[in-house]
């Protein structure tokens, strides 16, 4: 992918993340490797779904420099240490996307992880799903605690493509940038379901079943 192709491919993903309902305000980052030099990043303080190329941030792994500017002057995304540290784990990756997907918030608020293994498509695309218990926004130790997660230490079976953070959202990876999104989404529809699954149940069990309208009016009717 060329410097341009990547520019216009993070871009994107940006503007999807956004027209999912993904993402608020500035959150979310997302990052794209442009050859074995150099990532192109998200800046830090816009809106992910309003970048254009000059928003973009090329940083060079070898020597992150956290007040490299964008040429509209932007610094790169306050999770740049879990971009590095996922890139330099994920050779076989180009990009890497984070969001603070609401639903696998409040679900992981409320204590609960969901299994991926409950949906066909999760199921198929991202069997495995770490969860990482809350770590300090920023930090290395949170980096750390994601690119390890995503690695697979004794190579016996595949790498996690994604990884759930407590009350953080996601962090996935990809081909490109569009790929990565793709995951961090089917992260949110695992978490949605579940949640509404775990509401429903609640709700029966607290008035019992609901009878269709349809249904209602014939009991009504007799
Ligand atoms: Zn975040």
């Amino acid at each position: 992918m060329d410097d341009r192709a990547a520019a216009e491919a993070l871009i994107a993903a940006g503007r999807r993340l956004g027209s999912r309902g993904l993402i608020s305000a500035a959150e979310g980052n997302l990052s794209v490797r442009l050859d074995a030099d150099r990532l192109l990043m998200t800046p830090t303080g816009l809106r992910k779904d309003e970048l254009v190329a000059d928003d973009l941030v090329v940083v060079w792994p070898g020597h992150p420099d956290r007040e490299a500017r964008s040429p509209s002057g932007h610094g790169p995304s306050s999770d740049l240490a879990i971009h590095l540290a996922v890139h330099a784990a994920r050779s076989d990756i180009a990009a890497v996307a984070h969001a603070h997907l609401p639903a696998s918030m409040s679900l992981t608020l409320a204590g609960e992880v969901p299994d991926p293994g409950a949906l066909p498509e999760t199921a198929f695309h991202l069997p495995r799903l770490p969860f990482l218990a809350f770590g300090e926004m920023g930090s290395q130790e949170l980096a750390d605690r994601i690119a390890a997660a995503l690695t697979v230490p004794d190579g016996d079976e595949s790498a996690a493509a994604a990884v759930l953070l407590e009350r953080h959202g996601a962090v996935a990876v990809g081909r490109d940038p569009a790929h990565a999104v793709n995951r961090l989404e089917l992260v949110e529809v695992l978490c949605r379901t579940w949640r509404d699954a775990l509401l429903i149940r609640a709700a029966r069990a607290g008035v019992g079943i609901v009878d269709a309208p349809s249904v209602a009016r014939e009991l009504e009717g007799r």
